[in-house]
């Protein structure tokens, strides 16, 4: 905590015992001499600031399984879709087995009539067995344009999976390296959470119990940030202007101050 050191230190020996809140709505607060009152500031602040990266912290943990399973989905939707393109692959070579067996079946229809051309009596009989030669042949024409058809997207198929292959290997290392990076960051967020913990036991149990509970409450009200730096003259807790006067003595830091806007303690802070 940075303070304005003045002639007030000469103050201070006198021990005086200064009441420990100007303005306040959070109830009976304890009486504490002048130097005493400093230090509870202080670890006021360093409370504040143990919680403020705890909650940063706990706020990136506790996105840690969305991350993942969207990762873990981004591989799984491209899967997906490659085995759709595999099934369609699948379905165009069953249907052009099946056009090929058909052509064949009708190649050999033709061969047939072509051979019972030979063996035909009548003109009528002759005429009608020529249309059924050409109607094959033509119903052979319309299977071959579709074979063609289905040839060709087969092959851009075949390319799309060829290159979806390549994909998938840097998707999945990426994927991989990224799954990486948040385990390692949530094992080093877990230690720091630990620590912090730690420290939030050592700097509560140096304050005043009665401070303690008016710092609960305040934190209670106020969106979890009880204590709040007060710069330039403004409250950074709710970015309002403290009155000249107050400004002047909270750069004293020799006693409880609350921002009369949004109630927070305030302390100041050298810009
Ligand atoms: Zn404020």
């Amino acid at each position: 905590m940075e303070c304005w050191n003045n002639g007030i230190v000469g103050r201070r020996t006198h021990h005086s015992i200064v009441p420990f809140f100007q303005y306040s709505n959070w109830g009976e607060a304890p009486n504490l001499r002048v130097e005493d009152m400093k230090e509870q500031i202080d670890n006021l602040v360093k409370l504040q600031g143990i919680e403020t990266e705890s909650n940063r912290i706990r706020s990136i943990l506790s996105n840690v399984t969305q991350r993942l399973d969207s990762l873990s989905s981004m591989l799984n939707e491209f899967e997906q879709t490659t085995k759709d393109e595999e099934l369609r692959l699948d379905d165009l070579e069953k249907n052009y087995r099946s056009y090929k067996s058909d052509i064949e079946m009708n190649t050999s229809r033709l061969k047939k009539s072509q051979e019972r051309l030979g063996f035909i009596k009548t003109n009528k009989e002759y005429q009608s067995l020529l249309k059924e030669i050409e109607d094959v042949k033509t119903i052979n024409s319309q299977i071959e344009d579709q074979m063609l058809e289905g040839l060709e997207q087969m092959d851009d198929i075949e390319r799309v999976l060829a290159d979806r292959d390549n994909e998938y290997k840097k998707l999945s290392e990426q994927v991989n390296s990224e799954k990486q990076t948040i385990t390692r960051e949530t094992e080093k967020n877990n230690k720091r959470l630990a620590e912090l913990d730690a420290e939030w036991k050592r700097f509560s149990s140096k304050i005043d119990p009665q401070l303690l509970k008016i710092y609960f409450k305040v934190r209670d009200k106020a969106g979890g940030i009880a204590v709040a730096p007060v710069k330039d003259a403004v409250c950074r807790g709710c970015n309002m202007n403290i009155p000249s006067q107050m400004y002047n003595d909270l750069r004293r830091c020799d006693s409880l101050k609350f921002c009369p806007s949004c109630q927070r303690i305030i302390y100041w802070k050298d810009t």
